[in-house]
């Protein structure tokens, strides 16, 4: 199968869905379910996280092993620097390898402590995300993606900051990148244009968060600075009392920021699903994508 780079690359538009590798029998029988739901809709590629502190690596790979030999869909893992030496990286790189898995979301994770604590890196591991993407590519044929950042990284000291590790990331042999949930498209255009200035000329896929209950917005607001349009949140506390009301305003906030975004020239869409299929399939029905996904 071809990469992910590859695909995008090619040029058309991407449409992508996140999942977390669960760690219940339910939870696993809900991800294959929404899996299965969302492989209808012809996606690019669809990628599964791996958990804080690495906690997930087995089962981050066990699911992308799975949807490589089981589905139609285009698998990517993401792996991170987080309490790995180099040679235990090697390692699940290996079995990514192994495991058909040729895409791979290369990050330096948040810190052992929770974002927010002091990064300390593994004694015997690596620092930053731009030394993963050269490990990785340094171990065979793989496309390796990034994160990038439209309100700023918490530890970072500016937005030309971000833009330059993307840069720095792009030089050590990222294809692409991902980005980071936010709310309003000019963050995502501003940040696209002082990464270009700089050089960076890899696609950059907006992450898109569909908000579809009352305490993801409270949650996520707080836990990942991201800015949330006030005039929004009014909408959504005006219906606060009832869930499908809620349900309906996250899936036409998130279809309109999707519009606005791919107007504006965006490569493609990558929809954190939480495992859940209804929202993103809404979505992506709604703006009539289903047709123009290039794989
Ligand atoms: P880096 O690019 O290393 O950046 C981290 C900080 O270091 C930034 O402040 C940056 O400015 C600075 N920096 C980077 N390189 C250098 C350098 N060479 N010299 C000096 N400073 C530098 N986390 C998980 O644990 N599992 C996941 O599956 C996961 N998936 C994600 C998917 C997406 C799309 C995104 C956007 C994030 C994801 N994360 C995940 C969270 C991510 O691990 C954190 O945001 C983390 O804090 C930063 O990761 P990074 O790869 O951007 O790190």
């Amino acid at each position: 199968p071809p990469t992910v780079g590859a695909l995008l690359a090619a040029g058309g538009h991407s449409f992508s869905f996140e999942f977390f590798p669960p760690k219940t029998d339910d939870g696993e029988r809900l991800l294959w379910q929404a899996i299965r739901e969302l492989e209808g809709l012809r996606p690019t590629f669809v990628s599964v996280t791996y958990g804080a502190g690495g906690s997930t690596r087995d089962r981050t790979v066990r699911i992308t092993q799975r949807i490589a030999e089981e589905t139609t869909l285009l698998p990517m893992g993401h792996l991170t620097c987080v309490g790995s030496s180099v040679a235990e990286l090697r390692s699940v790189i290996g079995s990514y390898a192994d495991a058909g898995v040729r895409n791979v979301l290369a990050l330096r994770g948040d810190p052992p402590g929770g974002p927010g604590s002091p990064w300390e890196q593994h004694p015997e591991g690596l620092a930053h995300a731009d030394e993963l993407v050269t490990l990785v590519r340094s171990l065979g044929d793989f496309s390796v993606g990034v994160a990038a950042f439209p309100e700023r990284h918490p530890e970072s000291a500016s937005l030309d900051d971000d833009a330059r590790v993307l840069l720095a990331k792009q030089e050590a042999g990222a294809e692409f990148a991902v980005t980071q949930m936010f709310f309003e498209a000019s963050h995502y255009f501003a940040m696209i244009e002082r990464a270009r200035a700089l050089g960076c000329t890899i696609p950059v896929l907006p992450g898109i968060m569909p908000l579809t209950n009352i305490n993801q917005l409270e949650r996520f607001a707080i836990l990942s600075g991201t800015a949330f349009p006030d005039d929004l949140a009014a909408r959504f506390r005006a219906v606060a009392d009832d869930p499908d009301a809620v349900h309906a305003l996250g899936v036409e906030a998130a279809s309109d920021l999707c519009q606005e975004l791919l107007d504006g020239g965006a490569p493609g869409l990558h929809f954190f699903t939480l495992n859940r299929s209804t929202s993103a399939r809404e979505i992506y029905t709604g703006l009539g994508l289903g047709a123009s996904a290039s794989a």
